[in-house]
């Protein structure tokens, strides 16, 4: 693991993903090394163009005190979107954690996604806000075929076990089911394992990009020679996502959960 340690102008941008004001990425890179990851585009404009994604990690050196709560009253703000705010190296350097302490007092409305159990260290800190949601972010169940796509993230069931410790500490909880894999992510099991610490549900597509195609049809040529001929047509057809949006739509209405379905094509996406 390459880490340097980077000056940064601003720690809070403005963000163009609907619904969100600001982001707030205390890193540049992400150690979980997920094989879709959207964020990888971040190579190009940050010099680290000829690196592999995963294998390096930019902790950004900001002046805190520079943060002004007050600022964001009213606006909602991400943590993260081009990396993971809980990603291995926060337990040494801590970035989040002391952007969260500048911003305790702020009126915000503040979202936090992870795919770490590491969240769990900031729950004095959660408790501190006004406004706040904890988000784990999960698509599978099945240990195997998460290691092969998040090779660095924690397990799931240490996901949802960091979910039950959010919720129970009284702090507003949800799961992002993202990148949905068609007919492998087993989206009906995660909301029987996860509703007892939430009734918030939201989802994503899976999208094909330019730098994670092969990697995904790679995976699905080895793990799941059956679906081959599907995701070939998924590369193609999106029109596949709307059944998949109308069994999720039926499901959680069935077991009486709120669901947020973020069906895009191209586009940005969070990451995390
Ligand atoms: S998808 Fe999220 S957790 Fe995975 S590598 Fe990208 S930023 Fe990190």
């Amino acid at each position: 693991m390459i880490v340097n340690k980077v000056i940064a102008k601003s720690l809070i941008t403005k963000s163009k993903i609907p619904g969100i004001d600001f982001v707030i990425n205390p890193y540049i890179g992400c150690q979980h090394a997920c094989i879709y990851c959207y964020a990888e585009f971040m190579k190009r404009f940050t010099g680290h163009g000829g690196e592999k994604w995963g294998e390096f990690l930019d902790v950004k050196c900001y002046d805190m005190n520079k943060i002004r709560p007050e600022k964001y009253d009213g606006k909602t703000l991400l943590f993260s979107s081009v990396t993971d705010p809980y990603t291995p190296l926060e337990r040494k350097y801590e970035n989040t954690r002391h952007i969260l302490e500048k911003l305790s007092s702020t009126r915000a409305s503040v979202r936090i996604l992870t795919k770490s159990k590491l969240v769990t260290r900031d729950i004095d800190l959660f408790r501190q806000f006004e406004n706040i949601q904890v988000g784990i972010s999960l698509n599978s169940l099945d240990e195997g075929f998460v290691k092969l796509i998040e090779p660095r993230a924690s397990k799931p069931k240490d996901r949802l076990e960091a979910l039950e410790m959010v919720a129970n500490a009284g702090i507003p909880t949800y799961v992002f089911m993202s990148p949905l894999f068609p007919k492998i992510s087993d989206w009906r099991k995660i909301i029987e394992a996860a509703v007892p610490f939430t009734s918030d549900f939201r989802f994503e597509n899976l999208n094909f990009r330019g730098h994670n195609v092969s990697r995904i049809m790679n995976l699905v040529r080895r793990g799941y020679p059956n679906l081959r001929e599907y995701y070939d047509e998924l590369r193609e057809d999106y029109s596949v996502w709307n059944e998949i949006e109308s069994d999720i739509t039926e499901f959680c209405s069935l077991r009486d959960v709120d669901c947020e379905i973020d069906f895009h094509y191209g586009g940005f996406s969070k990451t995390s």
